[in-house]
C-alpha cells in the first residue's frame, strides 16, 4: 500500500499560512483522504511581515495596516476564514508631498506618482519650471526611448520625464513600494504600466492616460478606497488562519528552520526535509520562504536556482506615536505624506519616507484627543534605522516631523517595530530569473512561493501560496 502524502510547507508567513489553507481544503475544509501537511517555520512565531499587538488601548498592526482589496485574494481569504464582517474599508483619500520645505496635496491624475497630463504637473507649487516643461514636452515633442528587454524604471522616468519628475514627485510613491530606488527596480516587473507606456514609443503621459481610463491606479485611488483593512487587526489573518489549520490537523512547528531539503529516491518518500534535529518525509514541498533560502536549499538540483540567493531586500522601520491632537498639525484632508528620498535635513538627509495618518484611514484606531501617527523609516541604501537605538530613532522621526508638519505635540505613546529584511527588490530581469528557477524546479515536486516571486504586498502573497498548493495537489493527483 502506497504511503499517505505528505506535504510539507517552508516558510510560516502569510504565503505559507495560504499554501497549508489551500493543501487542507480552502474553502471546502478537509477531505477525509487529504494529505498530511506540516508547516515549517524558522522562527518562534507565525505570521512574518504580519504582527499586531495591543498598544494604547487598540489592536495595533506592526506591518501592514492594510491590503490593496483591489484584488481579491485577501478579502477572500478573510472570508472563508470567517473574518468577512470585520473588514473595514479605508476611511480617507488622498495625500499630500513634501516638496521644496512645504506640504502640497498630490493632485489627481497621478499613476502611481507619473503624471498623466501636463495640467497636473503645472498645478503643483513645489515643481520648477524645468518640470513642467519636462512634463510639456512629454506631450508635444516626447524624447526618444527605444525599450527592448527589461530596464529599470528610473531608466525610463529619467530619459522620458527628466529628473525632477523622476526622484521628486515619482520615485516617493513607486520606490515607497518596496522601499526601493526606481534606478534599480524592474519596470517590467514592478511597475508593467510603466513598461507598456513606454514601449509605445511616444508620450509617456498619454499612454499612461489612456491605459489608466476610470479604472486606472491613480495616486487617490491607490491611496484611497482601494484599501482594506480588519478591525481585529490584519494579524489577525494570522491567528485566525493557525486555529483553524490546526482543527484540521495540519502539523505546525515553530522556531524549526529549515536546514536543507534532500532527494531520497531509495526512502518511502521522495524529499526529506531537515531541521537541526528532525527529517520529514515528503510526497511535495512548498518553499515559502525569502528566495535566498530557497535558493540555498534548492541549488544543488539544478544551478538555475543558485541566483534565487541573490535577491536583496530592504530593511525599513516604523515608528508609531500617539500625539495629543490639540498641539498636533496635521494636513486638512489625506491618509498620509510622502518625502522625497533626498530631503535635506540638517547637514544629512530625512530618514522618513512617509508618514501614514493611521487613525484617518482607519475609523477603529480614533480615539478622542489623540491622534495615531505611523512613520515609515528606511530604504534600500538607507540602513539608519536598523542601527539607531529606539529612543534616538524616535527624537530623530519626531524632529523630523516637525519640520514636514509645523506643530507635533510629545507623544504619549511610541513603538518602534524594525523589520530588517523585510522588503524584497525586484531587480532588471527578475521575472526572467524567477522563471528560469520555476523552469528548474518543474521536474521536481518543489514549488515556490511568497513576496519574493510575483508580487510584494498581502493579496499577491496569499495568491502566491495558494497557487503553489494548487499546482502541488495536482501534481499528486490530489486535486478535487
Ligand atoms: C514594513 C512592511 C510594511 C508592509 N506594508 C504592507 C501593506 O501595507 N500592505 C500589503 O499588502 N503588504 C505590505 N507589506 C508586504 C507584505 O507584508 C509581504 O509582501 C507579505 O507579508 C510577505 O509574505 P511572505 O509569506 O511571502 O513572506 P514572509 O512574511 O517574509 O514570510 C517568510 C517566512 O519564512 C520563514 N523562514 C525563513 N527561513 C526559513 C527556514 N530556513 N525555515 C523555515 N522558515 C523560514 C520566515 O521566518 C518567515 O516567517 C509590507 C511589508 C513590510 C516588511
Amino acid at each position: 500500500m502506497s504511503p499517505r502524502p505528505s506535504i510539507v510547507v517552508v516558510g510560516g508567513g502569510i504565503a505559507g499560512l495560504a499554501a497549508a489553507w489551500e493543501l487542507s481544503g480552502g474553502a471546502r475544509g478537509p477531505r477525509s483522504d487529504g494529505p498530511r501537511i506540516e508547516l515549517v517555520e524558522g522562527s518562534s512565531r507565525l505570521g512574518g511581515a504580519l504582527a499586531c499587538e495591543v498598544f494604547a488601548g487598540r489592536v495595533l498592526d506592526l506591518g501592514p495596516d492594510g491590503f490593496l482589496a483591489r484584488r481579491h485574494e485577501a478579502t477572500t481569504l478573510a472570508d472563508e476564514l470567517g473574518l468577512g464582517e470585520r473588514l473595514v474599508p479605508i476611511a480617507a483619500s488622498g495625500a499630500s508631498i513634501f516638496l521644496k520645505g512645504a506640504l502640497e496635496a498630490l493632485p489627481e491624475g497621478l499613476v502611481l506618482g507619473v503624471p498623466t497630463d501636463y495640467k497636473v504637473v503645472k498645478s503643483m507649487k513645489g515643481l520648477s519650471w524645468m518640470s513642467r516643461w519636462d512634463a510639456w514636452r512629454d506631450e508635444h515633442f516626447p524624447r526618444k526611448l527605444t525599450v527592448d528587454g527589461d530596464v529599470s524604471i528610473g531608466a525610463i522616468l529619467r530619459a522620458k520625464l527628466g529628473s525632477e519628475l523622476t526622484y521628486q514627485l515619482i520615485e516617493p510613491m513607486v520606490g515607497g513600494i518596496q522601499a526601493g530606488r526606481v534606478d534599480e527596480l524592474s519596470a517590467r516587473s514592478v511597475f508593467p504600466a510603466l513598461y507598456a507606456a513606454a514601449q509605445q514609443g511616444g508620450s509617456l503621459m498619454k499612454a499612461l492616460r489612456s491605459a489608466g481610463g476610470p479604472s486606472g491606479l491613480t495616486a487617490q485611488r491607490l491611496l484611497g478606497p482601494l484599501f482594506m483593512s480588519l478591525s481585529s487587526g490584519v494579524g489577525s489573518l494570522v491567528e485566525e488562519l493557525e486555529r483553524q489549520l490546526r482543527e484540521r490537523g495540519v502539523v505546525i512547528r515553530l522556531a524549526s528552520p529549515v536546514t536543507a531539503l534532500r532527494a531520497t529516491p531509495a526512502g518511502t518518500y521522495p524529499w526529506e526535509v531537515d531541521t537541526a534535529d528532525t527529517s520529514t518525509g515528503a510526497s511535495a514541498v512548498v518553499l515559502a520562504t525569502p528566495a535566498p533560502v530557497a535558493g540555498e536549499l534548492t541549488h544543488g538540483l539544478d544551478e538555475g536556482l543558485a541566483a534565487l540567493r541573490s535577491v536583496t531586500s530592504a530593511s525599513a522601520a516604523m515608528v508609531t506615536m500617539v500625539l495629543p491632537a490639540g498641539e498636533t498639525t496635521l494636513p486638512p484632508t489625506g491618509t498620509g505624506v510622502l518625502i522625497p528620498l533626498a530631503t535635506q535635513w540638517d547637514s544629512d538627509f530625512m530618514m522618513t519616507t512617509a508618514v501614514t495618518f493611521l487613525d484617518r484611514k482607519w475609523e477603529h484606531l480614533r480615539r478622542d484627543g489623540e491622534i495615531l501617527l505611523r512613520a515609515h523609516v528606511g530604504r534600500i541604501d538607507d540602513r539608519r534605522s536598523q542601527v539607531l537605538d529606539d529612543e534616538h530613532l524616535v527624537a530623530r522621526v519626531h524632529a523630523e516631523l516637525v519640520s514636514v508638519l509645523g506643530r507635533v505635540g510629545t507623544p504619549t505613546a511610541t513603538r518602534v517595530q524594525r523589520w530588517p529584511g523585510g522588503l524584497p527588490q525586484y531587480y532588471v530581469g527578475h521575472d526572467e530569473m524567477v522563471a528560469a528557477a520555476r523552469r528548474a524546479l518543474a521536474p521536481y515536486a518543489i514549488r515556490l512561493a511568497g513576496n519574493a516571486y510575483d508580487g510584494v504586498g498581502i493579496p499577491a502573497s496569499i495568491g502566491s501560496g495558494r497557487h503553489a498548493a494548487h499546482e502541488v495537489l495536482e501534481l499528486l493527483g490530489l486535486s478535487s
